[in-house]
C-alpha cells in the first residue's frame, strides 16, 4: 500500500470512528481544525446545547494521536453538559481540545487562530481554560473572539475560578458528612487530600479552619511544602500505602479514575468527595462497588461545578460574590441526590444523570419549541 493510500485509510477509519462515537454518546457536532501557517490542531467537540452554548474549557495535551484526542474530547464535552444541568445553569456542555505541548509549541498566533476557529462556530460553543491553558491564553482568543470567558480579572473576567471550586468541593463535603453522620460538621475528622494544587490548597484551608485532621499527598513536593509551610499540623503521606491509611474522608483533588478495584479493595473511608473530574473508573462497577462497601461517592461532577458557575457568572458581568453564593447551591443539590439514590436502591451517580437528564428534556423541550 503506497503512502497515500495508508494515509486515506487512516483518515477514513478516524472519520468512522468519529460518527460512530457521536452517535453512541449523543453528541451534536464535532468539528476539527486544522491551520497550516501556526502548526494548530484542534477538535471541538459539542455534546448538547438544549439548554444553552455548549460551554467548557480548553485543554492543550501532547496527545500520542489524534483517536487519543477526540477519545477525551466526546468524554470531557459529555461530562460539561451533566455538570452545566445539574447545576441548573442555562448552559450546554462542550469541551475542545488543542493538540500539542504547552509548554513548548503554545504561543499568541496559536492561541488566536484558535480564538478565530472558535467564533467561526458563531456561540454555539464557549470556550474557557483547562489543562495547559491560562488566563493570558483567553486574553489571546478574546482578541479574536467574543465567545471565551475565564478571562483575568483586568480584563473584567473572574480570574482563577479554584477557590470558588474548592468552595463548592467543600460544601459537598459538608454535606456527605450531613448524610452519612448526621451532622456537617468535619471537625475531627480525618481528610485525606490527594493534590495540593490549585484547587487542593483552598480545600486544605477550609478543611483546617474547621478543625479536620489533614493529610495530603502529592507528587509535587514544592506544592506539599506551600500546604505544609501554611498549615504546619498538616501531615504528608507518600503514594505507597496511601489507600491503607484509617481515614474518614478521602478527597482526589489530583488526578480521574483513583476510585478503581483497586483503591477500593484498600480504601476504609465511609465518604469519597473531591475536585477532580471522571473519579470512577468504571461509573457503573466502581459505583455500585461504592454502594456495597457503605462508602458514599459526591458526584465529581456535581460538587466541583464552582469553576463553571464562576464563568458563567462572567458572562453576565462578573461579580465574586454572586458566584460564592450560586455555589453555595452544591450542599442542597447534594443532600437531593443522596436522597434519591436512597429512596430508589441506586447509586449517586446514577442519581445524579437521572437529576442532570430531566432537566435537560423539562426546559430542553420549552427551549426546543421556541
Ligand atoms: P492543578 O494542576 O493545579 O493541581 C493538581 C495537583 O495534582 C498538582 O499539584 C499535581 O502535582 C498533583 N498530581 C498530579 N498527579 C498526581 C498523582 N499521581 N498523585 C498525586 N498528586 C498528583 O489542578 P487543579 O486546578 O487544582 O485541579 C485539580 C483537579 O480538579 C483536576 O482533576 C481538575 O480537572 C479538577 N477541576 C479543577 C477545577 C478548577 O477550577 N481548577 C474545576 C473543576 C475540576
Amino acid at each position: 500500500m503506497s503512502n497515500t493510500q495508508e494515509l486515506t485509510t487512516v483518515r477514513q477509519d478516524l472519520h468512522k470512528a468519529v460518527i460512530e462515537s457521536m452517535q453512541n454518546g449523543g453528541h451534536e457536532q464535532v468539528v476539527h481544525f486544522y491551520d497550516h501557517l501556526t502548526g494548530l490542531k484542534a477538535i471541538v467537540a459539542i455534546h448538547n446545547t438544549w439548554l444553552g452554548p455548549a460551554l467548557g474549557g480548553t485543554r492543550m495535551w501532547a496527545y500520542n494521536n489524534e483517536q487519543e484526542a477526540l477519545t477525551d474530547v466526546l468524554r470531557l464535552s459529555r461530562g460539561m453538559t451533566y455538570k452545566a444541568a445539574i447545576t441548573g445553569l442555562n448552559l450546554g456542555g462542550g469541551k475542545a481540545v488543542i493538540i500539542g505541548d504547552s509548554r513548548t509549541v503554545k504561543n499568541e498566533a496559536l492561541m488566536r487562530r484558535f480564538g478565530k476557529f472558535v467564533n467561526g462556530l458563531a456561540g454555539r460553543y464557549i470556550t474557557a481554560e483547562d489543562v495547559g491553558v491560562n488566563t493570558r491564553d483567553m486574553e489571546y482568543i478574546a482578541r479574536e473572539t467574543e465567545f471565551v470567558t475565564g478571562l483575568p480579572e483586568f480584563l473584567g473576567g473572574g480570574g482563577d475560578p479554584s477557590p470558588v471550586t474548592a468552595y463548592g468541593v467543600y460544601l459537598g463535603m459538608k454535606s456527605s458528612a450531613k448524610e452519612v453522620y448526621g451532622s456537617d460538621s468535619l471537625n475531627g475528622k480525618k481528610i485525606l487530600v490527594q493534590g495540593t494544587g490549585k484547587v487542593g490548597q483552598h480545600l486544605v484551608d477550609h478543611l483546617i479552619k474547621e478543625g479536620a485532621t489533614v493529610y495530603i499527598n502529592d507528587i509535587n513536593q514544592e506544592n506539599l511544602a506551600l500546604v505544609t509551610k501554611t498549615h504546619p499540623s498538616v501531615k504528608v503521606v507518600e503514594s505507597e500505602g496511601m489507600f491503607d491509611l484509617d481515614i474518614d474522608i478521602y478527597a482526589p483533588c489530583a488526578l480521574g479514575a483513583t476510585i478503581n478495584t483497586e483503591s477500593l479493595e484498600r480504601l476504609r473511608c465511609a465518604i469519597v468527595a473531591g475536585a477532580a473530574n471522571n473519579q470512577l473508573a468504571d461509573e457503573m462497577t466502581h459505583g455500585n462497588m461504592c454502594r456495597e462497601k457503605g462508602i458514599l461517592w459526591a458526584p465529581d461532577f456535581l460538587i466541583n461545578a464552582g469553576g463553571l458557575i464562576n464563568v458563567s457568572v462572567e458572562l453576565e458581568g462578573y461579580n465574586r460574590e454572586r458566584a460564592m453564593s450560586a455555589t453555595e447551591n452544591i450542599y442542597q443539590a447534594a443532600q437531593n441526590v443522596f436522597k434519591m439514590a436512597k429512596e430508589l436502591n441506586i447509586t449517586t451517580i446514577e442519581a445524579a444523570k437521572q437529576v442532570a437528564e430531566k432537566r435537560m428534556e423539562e426546559i430542553g423541550r420549552i427551549k426546543l419549541s421556541y
